[in-house]
C-alpha cells in the first residue's frame, strides 16, 4: 500500500505545484497588465544592483503606434533617494513602472539601473531587485500567508506577522476563521481594495527589494489607515531607492524630488515648496486637494455630531 500511495501522493504534489505555478503566472501577467511578451536578450546578464540608481533617459513609448504615451521623459532616482511622480490620470505614470519592470520596451531612449540598460539584463534578476505595490493588486488563489510571503518564500510566521502588523492588516487577518491560512483570491475570500493593498504592502515590507515602487499604493485606504501605514513605509524605504506614484499629494511632501507628469512629458519638477512657489500644475493640484480635505473634515465633524 505504501508503495502505491507514495507515487500517487507524489503525483498529486507535482500536479498541485504545476497548477499553482500556472495560476500564479496567469495572475502575475494580468496583475501587471502585460501585453506582448518581452524576451530576454540572448546575451542578457544578471543585473548587478549595488547602489540602485535608476535613470530614465529621454524615454519614448507608445502602446499603439497611433498614440504616443511617453514623449521624452528623463529623470533620475539617485541611490537610496525617494522620487515621486504625480500628475493627472492618463498622464503615463503607471506606464513608467511597466517599462522599469520591462513588461514593455521603450521605443527610444533607455532606462538604466546602476548604468545597466534594463534590456541587457535577465528579467528574473531585474524583478528580484524591484518590488512593486501596484495600483490594483490581484491576489493569488492561495492563503493570505502565501500571498504575503510570495516575494520571499520560506519566511517565518513571526516575520509574516510582523509585516502584517506594519501594514495594519494583522488584526483583520486574525479575526478570520482560518487566520493567516484563509484562502483568498477569486476562489477564496474576496478582500476589499484596501485590504488587498495592505496585503501587497506587507509583501513589499517582507521582500525589501533594493528598488521599491509604490503605484498609488494607498489610494483605496481611508486617510486614517493611510497615516498609520505611511510611517512604516517611510521606515522601510529609508536607504532604498524609491519611486512613489501618488494620488494624494500629502504623501509626497517629503520626497527628494517630485516629477509632475502631464501628457507624457515632465511638466514641472522640484521639491514640494519649490513647486508650490512656481504656482503651476502642482500648485493647482495642491489647492484642489486642500479644498477636498477641508470638505472631508467638515463632513467628518458633522458625522461625529449626529
Ligand atoms: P496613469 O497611471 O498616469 O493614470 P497610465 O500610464 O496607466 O496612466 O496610462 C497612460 C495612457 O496609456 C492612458 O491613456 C491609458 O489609457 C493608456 N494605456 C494604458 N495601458 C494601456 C494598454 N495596455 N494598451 C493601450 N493603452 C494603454
Ligand atoms: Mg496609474
Amino acid at each position: 500500500l505504501l508503495q502505491l500511495y507514495m507515487p500517487l501522493n507524489f503525483l498529486g504534489f507535482v500536479y498541485r505545484q504545476i497548477k499553482q505555478s500556472l495560476t500564479d503566472m496567469e495572475r502575475m501577467f494580468s496583475l501587471l497588465d502585460v501585453g506582448k511578451e518581452v524576451e530576454d536578450n540572448p546575451k542578457a546578464r544578471e543585473l548587478v544592483c549595488h547602489e540602485a540608481t535608476v535613470r530614465f533617459e529621454d524615454v519614448h513609448f507608445a502602446y499603439n503606434e497611433d498614440r504616443q504615451i511617453l514623449k521624452g521623459v528623463s529623470f533620475e532616482v539617485p541611490a537610496g533617494k525617494t522620487v515621486a511622480v504625480v500628475g493627472p490620470s492618463g498622464a503615463g505614470k503607471s506606464t513608467l513602472t511597466r517599462l522599469m519592470f520591462r513588461f514593455y520596451d521603450a521605443s527610444s531612449g533607455r532606462i538604466t539601473i546602476d548604468g545597466q540598460d534594463v534590456r541587457d539584463v535577465t528579467q528574473g534578476s531585474l524583478r528580484r531587485s524591484i518590488g512593486i505595490v501596484p495600483q490594483d493588486t490581484v491576489l493569488f488563489n492561495d492563503t493570505i500567508a502565501y500571498n504575503i510571503a510570495y516575494g520571499r518564500p520560506g519566511a517565518a510566521q513571526d516575520e509574516i506577522d510582523n509585516v502584517a502588523t506594519l501594514a495594519s492588516i494583522r488584526d483583520f487577518i486574525k479575526g478570520l476563521p482560518d487566520g493567516f491560512k484563509t484562502m483568498v483570491g477569486e476562489r477564496g475570500l474576496k478582500l476589499s481594495g484596501g485590504e488587498k493593498q495592505r496585503v501587497s504592502i506587507a509583501r513589499m515590507l517582507l521582500k525589501r527589494p533594493k528598488i521599491m515602487i509604490f503605484d498609488e499604493a494607498t489610494s483605496a485606504l481611508d486617510t486614517r489607515t493611510e497615516k498609520d501605514i505611511q510611517q512604516a513605509l517611510r521606515d522601510v524605504s529609508r536607504g532604498h531607492t524609491t519611486l512613489i506614484i501618488a494620488h494624494r499629494l500629502s504623501t509626497v511632501i517629503d520626497a527628494d524630488e517630485i516629477i509632475v507628469l502631464r501628457d507624457g512629458k515632465v511638466a514641472e519638477r522640484g521639491r514640494h515648496h519649490d513647486l508650490l512657489e512656481q504656482n503651476g500644475l502642482y500648485g493647482e493640484m495642491w489647492a484642489q486637494q486642500q479644498e477636498i480635505r477641508q470638505a472631508e473634515e467638515i463632513l467628518a465633524h458633522a458625522g461625529a455630531n449626529d
